[in-house]
């Protein structure tokens, strides 16, 4: 018995044909009813939907038929599939040299009479499988019957279409969660990366601070030139710097927490008194004369006041940083606040040689121009006043210095 030759792109029929995931399923009332109808109208004992496998043709429905999946070996479909778009009709097997001596004609069901209508797969349109009326008694099919099963198996091609288009947009679905799945897992890396950079650049001020106190007490205690009122202001200074730090990491945690932060009406003037205040010891140091020049009275805004702090200790380390090749005695960093209509404006110039970068860029987390900078600083007070629904913006002329002007609401 000459077994059917395997199609050419046989690997590539099978991968279709697995791609449906249909093998070994529940039998499904459609295409049990297209088998059924086939099997009446072509009047034959036989009806089947035969899917041929890499070593079995297994039926996805079968009428008239116990068994589930015969071997590939003695199929008919497995030579039905190498015509994909004729049926194949066999009058008498008995009397055909490719089926005389298979065992489905020697022995049960005893086939005599095979007509099978190729189904092809629409994306690859690869032969998967037939549907095919059997019979156990030579015979012809009538021009109408031959018309009733190839619009039959059109049905079962269309159910196998369905499948493979459903198959294909769960796969699709599966891909759209894993790259939802990969931004987010990005998303996350990228704000960890984003917190490390802002507690890293954050805290490198109060911890500069608390280091500086602390080597003064301690030069102080080993000098035994202890005087209450300075070691009590240092003291003090500790304290601040300490509480910083502790603000800062508070408003880190509420940020991952998605906690909004707690505001309250505070008087920009005091936000600004108290920053000096606290970052006298680098202004000593950095011989940088601090010139305020702000409104006779309280300029009340909504807000935290311990954000408002880090964005002007942010702005003045930056002008000290960017003073660094002045001349001390040219040194200057100027401070002025007032009310213009409904806002409160804020601007922070100082003497340095103004910026390198544009001003979009220099609020850019990331972006710098200093060899140890982290580019951090300008994006997190950006953050903050559009967190309290004001702006910040940046312009400088060269050798003029840098001037940062921030607007915000007045307090109702
Ligand atoms: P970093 O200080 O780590 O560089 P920032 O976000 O605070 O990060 O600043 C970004 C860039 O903006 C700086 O690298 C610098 O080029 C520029 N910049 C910020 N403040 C000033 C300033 N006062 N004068 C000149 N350039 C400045």
């Amino acid at each position: 018995m000459p077994e059917a030759p395997l199609p050419l792109d046989e690997p590539v029929r099978l991968g279709a044909l697995r791609g449906l995931d249909i093998l070994d399923t529940p039998s499904e009332g459609a295409y049990d009813d297209i088998v059924k109808l086939a099997a009446e109208l072509c009047e034959t004992p036989i009806a089947l939907i035969s899917l041929v496998d890499e070593h079995r043709q297994w039926f996805k429905a079968a009428h008239g038929l116990d068994a589930k999946e015969t071997p590939r070996a003695f199929a008919f479909c497995a030579h039905a599939i190498h015509a994909p778009t004729e049926p194949l009709i066999v009058f008498n097997a008995e009397q055909d040299p490719r089926f005389s001596d298979n065992p489905l004609v020697t022995g049960e069901p005893n086939i005599r009479f095979y007509a099978g209508i190729p189904l092809v797969t629409k994306s690859d349109q690869q032969p998967i499988g037939t549907l095919c009326v059997i019979s156990d008694e030579a015979r012809e099919l009538s021009d109408e019957q031959l018309k009733t099963l190839t619009v039959l198996a059109n049905h079962a091609e269309k159910l196998l279409h369905l499948r493979e288009a459903t198959k294909q947009l769960m796969n699709q679905q599966f891909e759209l969660q894993q790259q939802q799945h990969e931004l987010a897992r990005l998303g996350r890396l990228s704000l960890a990366g984003e917190l490390v950079a802002e507690v890293s650049h954050e805290m490198g001020q109060p911890l500069y601070a608390i280091s500086a106190l602390s080597a003064t007490l301690e030069v102080m205690n080993e000098q035994r030139g202890w005087e209450y009122g300075r070691t009590s202001v240092l003291i003090g200074r500790l304290q601040e710097a300490c509480s910083h730090a502790g603000q800062i990491l508070t408003r880190l945690r509420q940020f991952v927490r998605n906690v909004p932060p707690e505001f309250e009406t505070c008087d920009v003037n005091e936000i600004l008194g108290t920053t000096v205040e606290f970052l006298d010891f680098q202004c000593r140091r950095n011989e940088v004369d601090i010139q305020l020049n702000l409104a006779s009275s309280p300029l009340k805004v909504h807000a935290n006041s311990a954000h408002l702090q880090q964005v002007a200790v942010n702005l003045f380390i930056n002008a000290f940083e960017a003073m660094g090749d002045v001349e001390p005695s040219e040194r200057a960093l100027r401070v002025t606040s007032r009310q213009e209509d409904e806002s409160i404006v804020v601007e922070i110039s100082d003497s340095g040689p103004g910026l390198k970068v544009s001003d979009e860029a220099a609020f850019t987390a990331f972006r710098t121009t200093k060899a140890d900078g982290l580019g951090m600083g300008l994006s997190i007070c950006s953050r903050i006043i559009e967190n309290h629904s004001g702006s910040i913006s940046a312009s400088s002329r060269t050798g003029e210095g840098a001037t940062f002007r921030i607007e915000l609401p007045k307090a109702g």
